[in-house]
């Protein structure tokens, strides 16, 4: 791993060692950690599995030299994984619903990739059929699939957990992630509990996402403007482990968006929507621990911060909530 004080080859050599900060607004005797996955090179914590996932494949002759990806995404893994793409011999085809920040597609096409939309409507179900189908077209074409793929999961097993563990020396009482293929979670979920069992384990996702009906909630179903977090249909999920997870919080768009606001203006920190999110559940988290509701085996929460909020200017993050939520639809 890098320390960042030595020449290196290449970007992929630059990914992950991501600093972890204390969230300010946490008591100092009940710390919240954040980590600050915009650091990385493609600037979300999407680059850990794209290098991973593209290696992982090469490693096993899934995908040839010279072969193509094909991956149905949001936008951030398409970044992570072109990235990839263009240290080793390899293609990349992204297929994104339409409705996903611009600035993820033009910086997925800057890095020469191609980008196929997919109806906002069909969602993420959508984007994943049209993968399969493309890579059916193409020779030599493999549909990684960060929502099926245990590399999703490994790849944060093995740098994001451990990176996180080293920073507070093992005492990590809670961790709190937000929820897409849940490929972070599970990561963090798994290296967590082989370590102390009695780690609280705390999924989020926006309300009016379908995460909880996991542990049997009845929650509505709706439309929600955090991106990257949240799912409509959890067969596709399928990294998913329920029973891994302690509690399942659901967050509002306005919450996320009224912290990621107070993040930018009291803190300093430049993020986006899911990290809102996260921070609004690690900081409940922290309270309820405190208050004595809840008991933790050290009194510390770590919660990601998945990337930078400089990628949805176009969608007024920053505006009003009517404008923000106005711009997503
Ligand atoms: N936040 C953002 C901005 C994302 O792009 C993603 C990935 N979709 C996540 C959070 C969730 O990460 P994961 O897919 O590992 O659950």
């Amino acid at each position: 791993m890098t320390t960042h004080r030595e020449p290196l080859q290449s970007v992929l050599d630059t990914i992950g060692e991501t600093p972890l900060v204390r969230v300010q607004a946490s008591a100092d005797e009940l710390p919240v950690y954040a980590k600050l996955e915009s650091f990385n090179p493609g600037a979300s914590v999407k680059d850990r599995i794209g290098a991973y996932i593209v290696r992982g494949l090469l490693s096993t002759g899934e995908l040839q030299p010279g072969g193509t990806v094909v991956e149905p995404t949001a936008g951030n893994t398409g970044i992570g994984m072109a990235l990839a793409a263009t240290q080793y011999d390899v293609d990349a085809v992204f297929v994104v619903p339409e409705a996903f920040s611009v600035e993820k597609q033009t910086l997925m096409r800057a890095l020469g990739a191609d980008v196929v939309n997919t109806p906002t409507a069909d969602g993420m179900t959508g984007a994943i059929e049209r993968a399969r189908e493309l890579a059916t077209e193409r020779e030599g074409a493999v549909v990684p699939q960060q929502f099926s793929t245990p590399l999703n999961v490994r790849a944060h097993e093995a740098t994001t957990a451990p990176e996180i563990y080293d920073a507070l020396d093992g005492a990590v009482g809670a961790i709190v992630a937000g929820c897409g293929t849940t490929g972070t979670l599970m990561g963090l979920a798994r290296y967590a509990l082989d370590r102390e069992p009695r780690t609280h384990v705390v999924a989020v996702e926006p309300e009016g996402s379908l995460f909880s009906t996991a542990h049997g909630d009845d929650v509505e179903e709706g439309e929600y403007h955090i991106e990257g977090i949240g799912t409509h249909d959890l067969s596709t999920n399928e990294l998913f482990e329920p029973e891994l997870v302690d509690e399942i919080r659901q967050i509002s768009d306005r919450a996320a968006q009224t912290e990621l606001k107070r993040l930018a203006r009291e803190e300093g920190h430049l993020v986006a929507s899911s990290a809102g999110a996260a921070s609004v559940a690690a900081l409940e988290i922290a309270e309820r621990a405190l208050e004595d509701e809840l008991e933790l085996p050290y009194d510390s929460v770590v919660t990601i911060f998945p990337d930078s909020s400089e990628r949805y200017l176009s969608k007024a993050i920053y505006g009003s909530y009517e404008e923000w939520t106005h711009e997503r639809t």
